[in-house]
């Protein structure tokens, strides 16, 4: 099975797509990942990825897409995450694999800012302890959100390790806003091309409860798919 699964930061597509991984045994693959792959591994292009990540710069179109194609090759069961990114990704891709279905995350913006502006992470570097202090219980638009918090057991202060929580900087509101403008600017015209192109079926869920049952919705549509699939080509 072949995924790809658009989401905004903060609507949990990171954790939705290692459920998937597990549930189907899927290679999760993200440009990030393969970025430090490649790096790690010395190549030269970990090397040419290595100078514009350092210089700031984001890596340019014909990289991300060669790194991508040659992890591709030969895979018949992945989810891609954060790819494609440009509408030029999304042909090439078209080129190199068919894929299955679209995962889209939806949320209302308003509840992805107080999401994320309520996350604490742990201060230790060593530690991953992550929580959310928000307790959101609301409908907007039709849609009844229900995300109960997760609070340590002890006052601000790590479950894992003691140590106490604090706030990333990427998470303060001024810089979230940006970051969901980001992503509505570069995800809108790739989905667009999808939408247009008509050929990949899409799975939308909302991400109004708790990963597990978002994950439990996206898992329902995909096994509809699937039933759908084999009904079309016995
Ligand atoms: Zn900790």
């Amino acid at each position: 099975m072949k995924l790809i699964i658009f989401g905004p930061p903060g609507s949990g597509k990171g954790t939705y797509s290692m459920r998937l991984r597990e549930r189907y045994g899927l290679e999760k693959i993200s440009t990030g990942d393969i970025f430090r792959e490649e790096i790690k591994r010395g190549t030269d292009l970990g090397k040419k990825i290595e100078n514009y990540l350092k210089e700031g710069k984001l890596v340019p179109d014909e990289i991300v897409i060669e790194v991508v194609k040659r992890k591709l090759e030969g895979l018949d069961n992945f989810i891609l995450d954060g790819y494609p990114r440009t509408v030029e990704q999304a042909k090439v891709l078209d080129k190199i694999a068919k894929i299955d279905a679209i995962i889209k995350i939806n949320a209302h913006k308003e509840i992805l800012v107080e999401k994320i502006s309520a996350r604490r992470i742990c201060s230790n570097p060593k530690c991953d302890g992550n929580y959310n202090i928000a307790n959101i219980k609301k409908t907007i638009e039709g849609v009844e959100y229900i995300l109960p918090p997760l609070l340590p057991k002890n006052d601000m202060k790590c479950d894992k390790c003691g140590s106490p929580l604090i706030q990333r900087d990427d998470d303060k509101p001024e810089v979230i806003e940006e970051r969901l403008k980001v992503y509505e600017q570069q995800s809108k015209p790739v989905i667009e091309y999808y939408i247009k192109k008509g050929s990949v079926p899409f799975i939308e869920v909302w991400m109004n409860r708790p990963p597990e049952e978002v994950v439990e919705n996206i898992v329902n549509a995909i096994e509809k798919l699937k039933v759908h699939f084999l009904n079309r080509n016995p």
